[in-house]
């Protein structure tokens, strides 16, 4: 794949300060790893003096645990994270996802899919975002209606963008991924759509968040670019992962924070991202620990790394 030269591409940042954001899903507490996206997207934030929201991104309930926004805020707030707005939840704010659906659709620039999933599983290849959409319903003009898949159009151009710790990054969508889901089958919106729409409409200038979101972010360009949007930067951090190389994940089990340890907690956290806290913060506070990591913030250590192990217990 080779790198097109964009000169007419919205750039990020045009005039205006930095906004970055923490949009967990509450799929269970806050966790060791999510603490991690957190703090650097906290820190990236308030290092060039910039506003920080946090969005719920409560759209897939089958997965949700009740209460889990609640204490996802109620563990950021022990931490000492400060939001700049209300947090915003992702329910409530369907209908305009559905808006944003049908312009695309009304321009043909996404379609009706009537495909299940186990019909894919058949005859779809996989690739790094899942079974590549082998693209059968791209012609066959479903009419448009509430109860079906909805997929963008993708085109044989690379998505490129440079990556502020990974780089340059590009992936050939239609070849890799096909045309990706903006509704699923049972009629939510999928994460592509809400998180572009979203990360717009807020004016997100800068999106920190775990390489596992990497190559996902081609798709996030990709509709920016249909949806006439400007496109934020993009920082994608090491996932954490536990000895056996595996994401710790919220609905993995990974172990919830005990909130009366949110200063070791937050050291634990900082020393994943590749800072090196002194001795002496072990018994300092919350405001402490944080003033010592905004003068000392640096994204230099984590610069290409894609994954580390979690070894928060060695000092
Ligand atoms: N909601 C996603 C998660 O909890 C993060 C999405 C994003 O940061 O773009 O993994």
């Amino acid at each position: 794949m080779t790198s097109r030269e964009e000169p007419n591409r919205p750039q990020a940042s045009q005039n205006k300060g930095y906004r970055g954001r923490f949009a967990p899903s509450p799929t269970g507490p806050l966790h060791f790893g999510s603490l991690v996206t957190a703090i650097a997207s906290y820190l990236e934030a308030r290092c060039n003096d910039g506003e920080w929201l946090v969005r719920i991104e409560d759209l897939d309930p089958p997965r949700e645990v009740a209460g889990a926004d609640t204490d996802i805020l109620r563990a950021l707030d022990a931490h000492g994270f400060e939001w700049d707005e209300e947090p915003l939840w992702q329910s409530t704010r369907l209908d305009i996802y559905a808006s944003a659906l049908s312009e695309l659709h009304a321009g043909d620039l996404a379609y009706v899919c009537h495909c299940t999933r186990k019909q894919l599983s058949g005859l779809a290849k996989p690739g790094p975002l899942g079974l590549i959409y082998p693209g059968i319903c791209s012609k066959k003009n479903h009419s448009f209606d509430t109860r079906h898949a909805i997929r963008l159009r993708t085109d044989e151009h690379a998505v490129s963008f440079n990556d502020k710790l990974q780089g340059h990054t590009e992936l050939n969508l239609h070849k890799n991924v096909g045309d990706f889901l903006l509704r699923r089958g049972d009629g939510l919106a999928a994460y592509h759509l809400a998180v572009t729409v979203d990360d717009a409409l807020q004016n997100i200038t800068d999106v920190v968040r775990g390489s596992d979101l990497l190559m996902s972010t081609a798709c996030h360009i990709h509709l920016q670019q249909r949806l006439g949007y400007v496109e934020p930067s993009y920082m994608h951090l090491p996932i954490a992962t536990d000895a056996s190389g595996k994401k710790l994940c919220k609905r993995g089990g990974a172990d919830e924070l005990d909130l009366a340890l949110a200063g070791v907690n937050l050291l634990r956290g900082m020393r994943f991202l590749g800072l090196s806290p002194p001795i002496e913060l072990e018994n300092a506070g919350i405001a402490e620990i944080w003033l010592w990591a905004r003068d000392s913030w640096s994204i230099e250590p984590l610069r290409g790394v894609l994954e580390r192990p979690e070894i928060g217990h060695l000092k």
